[in-house]
């Protein structure tokens, strides 16, 4: 099994080699991923500038591994398609931090999973709930069992797992839960400052409101102590609006 690894923060992270270590010892492995700390690109692509995949090494590791000026999208598409050797699973993580709840639709850890989908491959994003201290090994141990199975399992072809782990020693996790999405807002601040020269800028901020952490959650289940899975998938569609959304038509053809 060939498994292309990549994440949103950076070739150097922690995180990245811990995950690296635990599945060096089931798979071949490619790593692709940022040069430097992407957290919250999003899914953006580079369609505007030359995009570099820079050979590099991790020290201790067994694997190809390159460093890119692209983003954890890119990284995905330039290690399904810019290698000899397609990936039979993609992995993105582990990130230092939860992608819980709306964090899916900023994360770059997320839309490196969602990129690998696109792309017709099985895949899953990996995050430890915590920014400090950062316990990845829990989470390792996790990754290493899902890529041995996620492969045989028949995932509709846009689907992907998002994995949010709890930020503690393994023996101590309470249980694995697949969950919804909760709701958790926290980019609900902006701050305005003046720099040296007197010029404004500003500052996107905020703290975590979670508005759904609800049982049957993400938020909930790692709360718990719980690994939560959530299955995620690329149809933003409102389906119920499509039938509700009639008198919106109504008005417009007035
Ligand atoms: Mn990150």
């Amino acid at each position: 099994m060939r498994i292309l690894l990549t994440n949103d923060d950076g070739i150097h992270a922690v995180g990245l080699r811990t995950l690296a270590e635990s599945l060096q010892e089931i798979a071949e492995l490619i790593l692709v991923a940022p040069e430097r700390d992407l957290s919250a690109a999003g899914h953006a692509v580079t369609l505007h500038k030359p995009l570099r995949m820079k050979p590099a090494a991790i020290p201790g590791l067994e694997a190809t591994v390159y460093a890119s000026n692209g983003t954890p999208a890119d990284c995905v598409v330039l290690g399904c398609l810019a290698l000899p050797q397609r990936p039979d699973l993609v992995v993105a993580g582990i990130n230092r931090g939860a992608n819980l709840g709306e964090e899916v639709l900023y994360s770059g850890t997320v839309s490196a999973a969602m990129e690998a989908a696109l792309q017709g491959l099985p895949a899953f994003a990996i995050s430890v709930a915590s920014y400090s201290p950062p316990e990845y090994q829990t989470a390792a141990d996790f990754a290493r069992k899902l890529a041995q199975i996620l492969p045989h399992i028949d995932l509709p072809d846009d689907c992907f797992l998002n994995v949010n782990v709890p930020p503690i020693p393994g023996e101590q996790i309470k249980g694995i839960e697949l969950t919804r999405l909760g709701k958790r807002a926290y980019i609900n601040k902006v701050e305005q400052r003046e720099d040296l020269r007197g010029q404004t800028y500003y500052w996107l901020s905020g703290n975590p409101e979670e508005t759904d952490s609800s049982e049957g959650t993400d938020i909930a289940a790692v709360a718990a102590g719980h690994i939560s899975i959530t299955p995620l998938h690329f149809d933003l569609t409102n389906y119920d609006l499509l039938t509700n959304l009639s008198s919106l038509l109504d008005q417009l053809s007035e």
